[in-house]
């Protein structure tokens, strides 16, 4: 899942992007509310983190041209703490939810899946597909009960590929989900990881799931 992460603190910025990082997350950061404005309506995101406090364009005045630009993707607001007047004018400028400053990792984390989830229409933290289970809390990933072990750009990977199955999902829509804008998309990236994933996945199994549509892209799809 890509983030777009608007803040101008560079500091936090870093800690934030590091963590989502670390949690499978593909992240793209702006440090002002006019660079932010600009990439959420150039590139398709899965949410869009959003200091409400920017130099410039202020996060809600970025939240509301955003709306008004019938881009819909979800937005959480960071806030500063006891000032319900921001909460409110942030929620009212469009924002999905938001989330008072200082907060906790694991808050945000929750904050952010819940957001995707209500995005995707999808009610659980854990994905199944045939006899694939995806837990998308603890990160873990079962193939017929065995635990397989996957690195964090495998597991966005796969993640999104569960997501959508068995939909046939084009490359350029795994690039703008999976990976941040530095993504050279002259290279054979997405190739080899799903070549990886299947390797993981696939391999050794009666019944292989990932799939390659020629000249389209990929699907997870059970053959009947
Ligand atoms: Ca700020």
């Amino acid at each position: 899942m890509r983030v777009l992460l608007v803040e101008d603190e560079r500091r936090v910025a870093s800690f934030i992007a590091r963590a989502l990082r670390e949690n499978a997350y593909a992240v793209d950061v702006a440090e002002t509310g006019e660079a932010g404005l600009e990439m959420a309506r150039s590139s398709s995101y899965d949410a869009i983190l959003l200091d409400i406090r920017l130099p410039g364009l202020s996060g809600l005045e970025v939240c509301r041209k955003l709306r008004e630009a019938e881009v819909e993707t979800p937005i959480l607001m960071l806030t500063a703490r006891g000032l319900v007047e921001e909460r409110v004018e942030g929620l009212d400028a469009g924002a999905d939810d938001y989330l008072a400053k200082p907060f906790a990792l694991a808050e945000l984390l929750a904050r952010l899946r819940a957001l995707m989830r209500r995005n995707l229409g999808r009610s659980g933290a854990k994905l199944r597909y045939a006899d694939l289970e995806v837990d998308r809390h603890r990160r873990r990933v079962l193939r017929n009960g065995s635990p397989i072990l996957l690195t964090s750009k495998e597991f966005a990977l796969l993640e999104f590929l569960m997501l959508r199955a068995p939909e046939i999902i084009t490359r350029s829509e795994i690039v703008e989900h999976v990976w941040d804008c530095h993504f050279d998309s002259t290279s054979n990236l997405v190739e080899v990881y799903i070549n990886r994933l299947r390797q993981k996945i696939d391999h050794d199994q009666p019944h292989k799931l990932i799939r390659t549509v020629r000249g389209v892209g990929y699907s997870l799809r059970l053959e009947a």
